[in-house]
């Protein structure tokens, strides 16, 4: 079955060589029942670790059946380790917080056999541990353990068993224990091979082989005779383990890795929770400012939106003489005759002029600064502003600039309280006017208040508070909305024949329409959206450098678990997906807190601040889809890293 030529094998330690085989033949029949003995440092282990594909001789061939092993690669020897090789060794190799069956179903994982694993449980009956089969490794014995580790290297049932000092560890009862358990496997048919030191554990195996120096000095069979020529072998064919094209990587694979993952991250629930941090804050900082400018942005696009659609605004436009923006009012003025102009175009439901100025309104000893809005008869209709309590102000109230007002909730609240401020008279800019009504509520856009403003006659405000003869801007409400072009055009040619001015002096005046203001919305929440994605990318980024950080603190950890896996058939990608999944899981976990808290801000803040708020399903789906990169990139290189270690080398990492 085994037959190793002139294997050597030389480690280096920097620039010291060691040559720990010289020339090793040998040749191992399937069913027989090996010792490897010798002193500490004779290369038993050496040998052992070669005979069980963990490691490559340096030079020698070796063939298993019949197949050459030193040309196989990596992956190929973990795919042969998981189907032919059973290992126990001295320290047991256990996962210490998982239980004994857990430990036992190890191997089945590898090799894609989750079905079967009812056989980790009948092997936990075969070494006596039914009963314990649920303990953890910290509430088993010593040989206990070991029963354990046979139990798992019997799983996927082997051909050779190899076992490095099994008793090294034990005390005489424990050790009689173990030695009946691999003579009773020996006796069923499985090869054993047992590196030991002490001649009363080898007077067990059937056939004894003593190294020195690294060299075979004698091979006995048990009693004292030569070694006796193996039993046939069965034919056995290993090709079935190495067509490249195997996959093991089922959905059950991926279900162990994702159960195995959250195990990891529960068990340092603390350390997990410092790491996710900072994924946690930067997620829920983006959920809680996304909701605010959704929020804010639904809120303006709702006001805009009760305006109506088909109103345009007319207003002076701001011409720039060499580079310097002039002020509005510099280039043209528009006066109420051209907004009765304007009420006679052809398919113009109603027009309201408007002038805006500060106003400061006292009633008794209260005192408010407010907005002051002087409008036409028609505005209450154009803006949806019919007043709640009260009245509006009439045709006759504008001609003959009576001193009337229509004034906000916020105006109301301030000034009166819970008292009815209709009929009352407020003191504006030092001018008496009559409250006739109340507008109705109109909550906050962002952070101007619409209810915070006092609404007059055009004319009133005019010539009598503010002190102008001409107004700021004209709305106009056109018929349909399928007459905004015509009528738009029409504006312009009469705007240019009464303000007598050249057709390519466009840039004189302006006319605006809802989509020009829900364009200038949307610019402006496209800057809010790039600054916002600014700030989540740096947070991220911190967050990733977190998680990075604690996944190569947990793959150095868990150096001599990796040396494990890959001992009993993980693959490199195995490894590597474990702890891809490991960060993904963590990062997903706190995305998801982050996503919570986020959210939850975002409620308190409407609550308590009354901001608009707006959790959408979109940022939702970004923040995990972002938790998740996070994951893959940051825990690539830890995961790397796991993957490319060597099995030797992570099994005796210290
Ligand atoms: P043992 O017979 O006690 O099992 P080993 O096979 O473990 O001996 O080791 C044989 C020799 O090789 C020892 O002298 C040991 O110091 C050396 N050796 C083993 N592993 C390494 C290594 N990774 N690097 C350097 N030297 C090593
Ligand atoms: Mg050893």
């Amino acid at each position: 079955m085994i037959e190793l030529k002139g294997i050597t094998k030389t480690y280096r330690t920097g620039k010291v060589a060691f040559q720990a085989l010289h020339g090793i033949d040998l040749s191992i029949a399937q069913g027989e029942f090996v010792a490897i003995m010798g002193a500490s440092g004779s290369g038993k282990s050496t040998l052992m670790h070669i005979l069980g594909c963990l490691d490559r001789p340096d030079a020698g061939s070796y063939t298993f059946f019949g197949q050459d092993i030193t040309v196989l690669s990596d992956d190929q020897l973990a795919v042969l380790r998981n189907h032919v090789a059973g290992f126990v060794f001295q320290q047991f190799h256990l996962l210490p917080r998982v239980s004994a069956l857990e430990n036992a179903e190890l191997p089945l994982i590898y090799a894609g056999k989750h079905h079967l694993k009812q056989r980790a449980r009948e092997k936990l009956a075969d070494v006596g541990l039914a009963a314990k089969a649920l303990n953890r490794p910290n509430e088993m014995s010593g040989g206990e353990q070991q029963r354990v580790a046979i139990a798992r290297s019997l799983t996927n049932d082997p051909i050779v068993i190899f076992a490095d000092e099994p008793t090294g560890n034990l005390d005489t009862k424990s050790q009689n224990e173990i030695l009946a358990v691999l003579e009773r496997l020996n006796a069923q048919g499985k090869t054993v091979i047992m590196v030991t030191h002490e001649d009363d554990v080898a007077a067990h195996a059937k056939r004894v082989i003593r190294m020195r120096d690294g060299a075979i000095v004698s091979d006995t069979a048990a009693g004292g005779g030569a070694a006796a020529a193996g039993a046939a072998d069965t034919p056995y064919s290993l090709r079935d383990y190495l067509s490249p094209g195997r996959r093991l990587f089922g959905r059950a694979h991926f279900l162990d890795h994702v159960r195995q993952a959250f195990h990891a991250v529960l068990s340092h629930k603390m350390r997990s929770i410092l790491s996710m941090l900072g994924i946690l804050i930067g997620v829920a900082a983006v959920i809680a400012m996304v909701a605010l400018g959704e929020g804010a942005r639904e809120a303006i696009a709702q006001a805009l939106s009760s305006m109506g659609t088909n109103l345009l605004m007319v207003r002076p436009g701001s011409m720039r003489l060499h580079g310097v923006a002039l002020e509005a009012g510099a280039v043209t003025r528009f006066t109420l005759a051209d907004a009765e102009a304007m009420a006679k175009l052809e398919h113009v439901s109603r027009v309201s002029p408007t002038v805006r100025g500060r106003g400061q309104a006292v009633y008794q000893n209260k005192n408010w600064s407010t907005t002051l809005q002087g409008a036409g008869v028609n505005y209450a209709q154009m803006k949806s502003s019919v007043p709640a309590v009260g009245r509006f102000f009439t045709e006759d109230d504008v001609r003959g600039r009576h001193k009337v007002a229509v004034i906000g909730r916020t105006v109301a609240r301030e000034l009166f309280g819970d008292q009815n401020p209709v009929g009352e008279t407020v003191k504006i800019n030092r001018i008496n006017v009559e409250v006739i009504g109340v507008l109705p509520e109109k909550g906050a856009t962002g952070w101007f208040d619409q209810d915070d403003m006092v609404v007059i006659p055009v004319t009133t405000a005019m010539y009598r508070l503010l002190g102008k003869d001409y107004v700021d801007s004209i709305d106009v409400e056109v018929e349909e909305q399928t007459f905004m072009d015509s009528v738009e055009k029409s504006l312009r040619d009469l705007i240019v024949k009464r303000q007598r001015l050249d057709p390519k002096d466009e840039d004189k005046f302006e006319i605006r329409n809802m989509e020009d203001l829900q364009e200038t919305l949307k610019s402006t929440t496209r800057t809010m959206g790039t600054l916002l994605g600014f700030i989540a990318a740096i947070s991220l980024l911190v967050g990733g450098i977190g998680i990075m950080n604690i996944m190569l603190v947990s793959v150095t950890e868990r150096t001599r678990e990796i040396g494990l896996r890959k001992a009993i058939g993980a693959r490199a990608k195995d490894i590597m997906h474990q702890f891809l999944i490991e960060s993904v899981v963590m990062t997903i976990t706190g995305g998801v807190i982050g996503m919570a808290i986020g959210a939850a801000a975002a409620v308190a803040l409407s609550r308590v601040a009354g901001w608009a708020t707006r959790v959408s399903a979109g940022s939702i789906v970004i923040a995990i889809g972002f938790s998740v990169a996070v994951g893959l990139v940051f825990g690539l290189w830890p995961a790397k890293k796991a993957a490319n270690l060597n099995p030797i080398d992570a099994l005796r990492y210290e």
